[in-house]
């Protein structure tokens, strides 16, 4: 028989008596003889603490001490439902991801999952109905440490147990009731999405819509796994996240995203030859440098400027990568300008592959606000644009509305 994955995130286990609510969803699937596979998340603002303790006795990043240290979130909570589970007469235990075992790369802080075992977990579901509570976000490499999946991973854990398990649905309890045209907590008048595709989901979740993490979205496209996204609150029907032909809706926006720590790097002036752009940003690269839009000026007199953005967490890593290909004397710009005050909003919707003038329509709207663009980039279902920051929730308002996206 398929199981059921059951995924909740760290606001659905932040008490006991959230633990207990989740204990009682998982009890009536138990109750309609379905096996579960429930995945949990640390409790609410756990990962961070343990985070803040690592980074407080260690100026030296050990990321494989990080990623034991960060583990241990999960684990309490996993011993905890399964223990709670018991109390109510359902049979269950609790799994690290090394007793699974849950194979992955050895990046710390980012592995990727090469394979889960079922062997183990078949053998207890032949055994009878027990519930598997896994400990989300957390894996051990081939050196045998144990190995975290980077923020958000529990819903990647969520998807790669329902991949391996015959596609099983996977439902994904969280803190609101789905997924939204924008964030519920900067658009209050933002709607609840029957259904989404994989892609706009993915471009989403990639945008800053941390509702679900950008590679559990990924995974959930290539295996085909039927996401769906609901309250650990009301138990009520969330939104499906499934293949573009599976629904029927017809719209152009699907949503929007915001991103708010985003910095803007130009350098002024760099030469304009074959090979520079290269050079920057191989050097951008090997220090680990997520970048993210790139824009090059018409070039005059062979000099150009060129643009790029990133997270401003690498700001300091992207300004030291330059400087030292400038104190090399193997680039020869003018300067650096590091804005460190921008945010990224990005307007979503496969509807956008048929229907023109939407870019039009987004400028023109944020332009009547008096919010200046600063980037701009685009894909088949996506335009974003960098904004200063204090323009941010201005900004998602705005298109919000623009697009007739708000509750009818
Ligand atoms: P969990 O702890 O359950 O994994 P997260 O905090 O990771 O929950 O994700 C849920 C949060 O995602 C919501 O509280 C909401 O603020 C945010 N979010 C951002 N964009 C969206 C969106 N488009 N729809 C729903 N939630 C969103
Ligand atoms: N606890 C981890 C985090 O806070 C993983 C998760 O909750 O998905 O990032
Ligand atoms: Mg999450």
């Amino acid at each position: 028989m398929t199981p059921v994955v059951m995924k909740f995130g760290g606001t659905s286990v932040a008490t006991i008596g959230k633990m207990q609510k989740a204990a009682r969803f998982i009890r009536q699937a138990v109750d309609d003889n379905t096996p579960v596979i429930a995945v949990v998340s640390a409790m609410a603002g756990e990962t961070n603490r343990l985070a803040e303790l690592v980074r407080s006795v260690s100026s030296v990043f050990d990321a494989r001490e990080y990623d034991n240290v960060l583990a241990t979130g999960e684990n309490v909570t996993s011993a905890l439902l399964a223990l709670i589970l018991q109390t109510m007469g359902v049979s269950a235990r609790s799994w690290q991801g090394w007793q699974v075992p849950v194979r992955t790369s050895s990046v710390h802080g980012a592995a990727r999952i090469l394979d889960i075992e079922r062997d183990r977990l078949d053998a207890r579901f032949a055994d009878g109905m027990e519930v598997a509570v896994i400990a989300g976000f957390q894996g051990v490499s081939s050196d045998g440490r144990i190995t975290t999946l980077g923020r958000g991973g529990s819903d990647l854990t969520a998807v790669a147990f329902a991949a391996a398990f015959d596609r099983a649905r996977c439902m994904i309890y969280t803190d609101v009731d789905g997924v939204f045209t924008a964030d519920p907590r900067v658009v209050k008048t933002a709607r609840k999405l029957e259904h989404i595709s994989y892609e706009e989901m993915l471009e989403l979740a990639s945008l800053g819509s941390k509702v679900l993490q950008t590679r559990s979205v990924e995974l959930a496209m290539r295996h085909r796994v039927p996401v769906h996204v609901l309250s650990s609150y009301t138990g009520q029907p969330g939104t499906y996240v499934t293949d573009e032909e599976t629904h029927m809706e017809t719209r152009t926006i699907s949503g929007i995203a915001h991103s708010r720590d985003e910095a803007k790097v130009t350098l002024q002036s760099v030469a304009d030859r074959p090979g520079i752009a290269a050079l920057i940003f191989t050097a951008l690269a090997n220090h680990d440098i997520n970048v993210d839009m790139i824009v090059q000026n018409i070039a005059e007199d062979k000099r150009t400027d060129i643009t790029f953005s990133c997270p401003v967490e690498d700001i300091a890593k992207a300004r030291s990568a330059i400087e030292l290909l400038q104190g090399r004397g193997d680039l020869n710009v003018a300067g650096l300008l590091c804005d460190e005050s921008v945010c990224k909003v990005s307007v979503v919707g496969i509807g956008m592959r048929t229907q023109s003038g939407i870019a039009a329509k987004m400028f023109a709207a944020l332009g009547r606000e008096g919010i200046n663009i600063k980037v701009i980039s685009t894909s088949e279902i996506k335009i974003s644009v960098l904004v200063d920051r204090k323009y941010m929730e201005l900004a998602v308002r705005t298109l919000h509305e623009e697009f007739g996206l708000h509750q009818k």
